[in-house]
Parts: structure tokens; sequence; C-alpha cells
């Protein structure tokens, strides 16, 4: 049967991008669907991107602050909220224009409006239907908001990004990756912030330490810490903004409230019904390693499937998928271990493999760990010092490195090199032979004994 296209994407993020430019240029015909006006999808319109450009910007409040220790006069700076997210959004705007003339060069055809299956090879958007030997569901995720009184008076991620000033007093709810980002960024430019978590501390899952060295670092930036404070309620008074715990507690005075508990997969509208597409009992959509559904032909890459949300993730799953169907490179897919990942925290964090406890489940009584924790030489000049703590989880007698995380000045920049050296098995050894870098951070991970 003769279709439209050998390849539909629904989703024009990360993912579908990724995956749509890699099938054309090896010559599939390709059509990819975004329901927004831009394409780019929410890391480059509501997510990584703004985000890390706001993560500089709050990483020069605190240059600017220690700046004075290194000789400098520097006069009480003022952050122009406005200037700067205007120079943000010409700068993704730039990248949105991007995207459109490396569709025009790939030949990848685009639509513009929300796409839903009819059936497993044709999608309708705006009143018209396309046909495709295979279809890509790329649709991503929207945050999370909790169903409970007064929801609407507080914003989430996307809300903070359309934000036109600063707000002075912030409650970001939540505990992961964007709720510690946000809460770190508006505390360096200038904001009061409260970060409320339900449990008694923030990036459960991750390795213990990195919180204990967080927390105590986002104290000393100001940051106010309420734990076990689950939401329950929302209220306005004469303007400010409170919230009100299921224990009794509250937390008051606020100019904006943040949800970033997390998001919810956006699988509701997409038709997948129609297509026989199952969904898991989060909304999630269930592949195998190839990236494929329980619909032969029909696929889905990115956030979608609830594997690591990460944009990295998402574009090497829609690549190696491009590769394998239309490049006859029969056995590429995504492994999904080995990632590593950063939280742009102040400082930031970055992690790849087993935490501690992890590796003890799987290797038992084989685990060993080494660690450090120092101020780095930077902050021997300042007043204020942020520590910098590493961790190494190694397996057997051979010493396989199967973790390793570390928060401080400058980690999200060193791991991407020890990411490539794990990937491939290395050792304690191979770390310790490998002569440092000195004087530097980094010199840390290949000296500890
Ligand atoms: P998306 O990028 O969400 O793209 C999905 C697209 O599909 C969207 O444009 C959406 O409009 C469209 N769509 C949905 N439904 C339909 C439909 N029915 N029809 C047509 N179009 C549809 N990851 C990192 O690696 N590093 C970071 O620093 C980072 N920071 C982040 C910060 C924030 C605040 C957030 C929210 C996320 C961040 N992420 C980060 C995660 C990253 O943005 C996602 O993992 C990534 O965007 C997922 O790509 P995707 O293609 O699966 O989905
Ligand atoms: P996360 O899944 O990282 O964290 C959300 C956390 O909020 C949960 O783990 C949970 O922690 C807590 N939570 C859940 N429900 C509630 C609730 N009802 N009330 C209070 N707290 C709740 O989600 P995020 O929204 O932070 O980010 C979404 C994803 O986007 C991330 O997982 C990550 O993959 C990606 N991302 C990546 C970034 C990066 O690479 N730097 C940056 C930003 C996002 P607990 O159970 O401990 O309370």
């Amino acid at each position: 049967m003769a279709y439209d296209y050998d390849l539909i994407a629904i989703g024009g993020g990360s993912g579908g991008i990724a995956l749509s430019n890699r099938a054309a240029s090896y010559g599939a015909r390709c059509l990819i669907i975004e329901k927004d006006d831009r394409m780019g999808g929410t890391c480059v319109n509501r997510g990584c991107v703004p985000k890390k450009a706001m993560w500089y910007a709050a990483d020069m409040a605190h240059a600017l602050r220690d700046a004075p220790a290194y000789g400098y006069d520097v006069k009480q700076a003022k952050f122009d909220w406005a200037t700067f997210v205007s120079k943000r959004e010409n700068y993704i705007g730039n990248i949105n224009k991007y995207y459109v003339s490396s569709f025009e060069k790939n030949g990848v055809d685009t639509a513009y409006g929300h796409a839903r299956l009819v059936d497993k090879n044709t999608v309708a958007v705006n009143g018209k239907q396309y046909s495709a030997e295979r279809i890509a569901l790329a649709p991503g995720g929207a945050p999370t908001v909790p169903d409970i009184p007064g929801k609407e008076l507080a914003i989430t991620s996307d809300g903070f990004f359309e934000l036109t000033s600063l707000p002075e007093k912030v409650l970001v709810l939540g505990a992961g990756y964007i709720a510690v980002e946000l809460a770190g960024m508006l505390q360096a430019l200038g904001a009061d912030v409260t970060l409320g978590v339900r449990t008694k501390q923030f990036l459960r899952g991750f390795e213990p330490m990195l919180f204990e060295n967080l927390s105590d670092a986002m104290q000393a930036d100001g940051v106010t810490l309420s734990t076990e404070f689950t939401t329950a309620k929302i209220e306005k008074q004469d303007g400010k903004l409170t919230a009100h715990s299921e224990s009794g507690d509250t937390l008051t005075g606020f100019d904006q409230i943040i949800f970033a508990i997390g998001r919810t997969p956006a699988t509701s509208e997409l038709g997948l019904a129609e297509a026989g597409v199952e969904v898991n009992d989060r909304g999630y959509i269930p592949v195998d390693k190839f990236q494929e559904t329980n619909v032969p032909g029909i696929f889905a890459v990115g956030d979608v499937t609830g594997a690591a949300e990460l944009t990295p993730v998402a574009i090497a799953a829609g690549r190696r998928m491009a590769d394998r169907l239309y490049n006859g490179q029969t056995d590429r897919y995504l492994k999904y271990e080995n990632i590593a990942t950063v939280v742009f925290s102040h400082p930031p964090i970055g992690t790849i493999g087993l935490t501690e406890a992890q590796a003890r489940e799987q290797f038992g009584d084989e685990v060993k760990t080494y660690e450090t924790g120092f101020n780095p030489m930077y902050m021997s000049f300042t007043e204020h010092k942020v520590r910098t703590a590493m961790k190494l989880i190694v397996v057997g007698s051979e010493e396989r490195v199967v973790g390793c995380h570390m928060i401080g000045l400058a980690v999200d920049e060193m791991l991407q090199g020890f990411a490539v050296a794990i990937s491939m098995g290395a050792t304690k050894k191979d770390f310790d032979d490998t002569v440092a870098i000195h004087p530097t951070s980094s010199e840390e991970l290949v000296t500890m004994r």
C-alpha cells in the first residue's frame, strides 16, 4: 500500500526532531507535526535552554558576590530581569528558526496543530489526514499540578519562564531536578525562596551525600528549607499567597508559588485507543528495546516512554531508531544505563551510574566506595565557602567504577569525560593511572585513596 510518508513523528521536541532529521538524511520521507506554533519542544522553549541561560545569570550573581575577595571594587549589581528575558527569548527564537531550516535542508515536511492517531497508519491534524508506514509518538509531557483547592493560584516551570519580573518571595514545592534548580536560581537572582518538600529531603533517589551537601549550600545561600510539608490548599489574601499543609502548617507571604512535582505524559489526547496503543497506569507508553510499542509500526521516544526524561536520551533514542530503520544498522538501539546527568543547582551536581545503595543491592559486599570532600581553591579567597564532594562506587576485585557522584563548582562540565571512561568499563586503577591536571578540582577524582 502507498503511504503519504515513510515516517510521521508526532511532537516537534528533542526526540521527534532528532528522529525525523536523521531518518530524512537517509532518504526517508518524513512529516513532523507540532502543536505549538514553534518547533523545539520543552527543552528549547520552556526547559533546558531558558533554564541554563538563567543558571548562567544566577552563577554570575555568585561571581559578583565573590569578586571583592579577588580585589575587585564591585558596586552592588542590580539584575534587570526584563532585559535578560528579552535576550533569552531572542536566543530561543534563533534556535526555533534553526530547526525550521534544518527541516528544509533535510527535506522533512512540517505541520502545525494537535495530532491524533486515527488508526495505526493514519494521523489527523487540522482536519487533514496523513498516512505513513511508521508513526513515532514523541509528545513529551507537561508539568503535573496537584488537584488541591487553590491550585490555579500557583504556577509551574512553564509559568516561571513567562514571568516578567523577579518575584520577591517565592515558595517552590517539589523535590526533584526542577525544584532545586528553580529555587537556587531565584535565590541567587535576589528572591527570598522557600523550598517546600513533602518528606525530610529533596533529590531522593540520588546518592544521599548530594542532598546533604546541597542542602547545606542552599541554606547558606539563604534558601529556607521546609520539610515534611505536603500542600493541601493554597489561598490568596491581600495579594499574597499562603500554602497550607495536610498537617495544618502554613507557609505564607509569597508572591509566587511554583509546583515542581514531576511531569505528566501527554498521552490522553493522542488517539492511542483508536490505534490500539497501550499506556501504563501512569500514562506512559511502554516500548521494547527498539522503541516499538505493542502495535507493530508505532514507536515512542523521549519523555513519553517514562525512561530517563532527559533531552540527550530522547535525541539518542530517536537517532538510533532512524539508524536502525533507515540505514540498515539492524541491532542499533539505546541502552538506558550509565546515563550521565547534571542537576543545575548551585553548586551543580553531576552523577552517573549506581548509587551506593543500588550497587549494594546488585553486588552486595563486593562494593567499595571512595569519597572526598574539600574547599576548592577558588573558595580559599572568598568569604562564602561552597564545598565540593565526590564519591566513587566500585565493584569487585578489579574495582570497576559503577557510579560517580559529585557536587561542587564545575562538576557539571567535569562529568562528561568521566562518563566516557565509566561507560567503557574503567576501573579505579585506570583512574589512578591517569595523570592529574593541576590545579583543578577534577584531579581529586584520579587521586582518591
Ligand atoms: P518534548 O521536548 O516535550 O517535545 C514534545 C513536543 O510534542 C512538544 O513540543 C509538544 O508541544 C508536542 N506535542 C505534544 N502532543 C502533541 C500532539 N498531540 N500533536 C502535536 N504535537 C504534540 N533535560 C536535560 O537533559 N537537561 C536539562 O537541563 C533539562 N532541563 C529541563 C528543565 C525544565 C524546566 C524541564 C521542564 C525539563 C528539562 N529537561 C532537561 C527535560 C527535557 O526538556 C525533556 O527530557 C525533553 O524535552 C524531552 O523531549 P521529548 O521530545 O520527549 O518531548
Ligand atoms: P522529578 O521527577 O525530578 O521530581 C519531582 C519530585 O517531586 C518527586 O520525585 C517527588 O519527590 C516530589 N513530588 C511528587 N509529587 C508530589 C506532590 N504531590 N507534592 C509534593 N512533592 C511531590 O520532577 P521534576 O518536575 O523536577 O522534573 C521532571 C523531569 O524533567 C526530571 O525527572 C528530569 O528527568 C527532567 N529534568 C532534567 C533536568 C536536568 O537534566 N538538569 C532539569 C529539569 C528537569 P518525593 O517523592 O521525594 O517527595
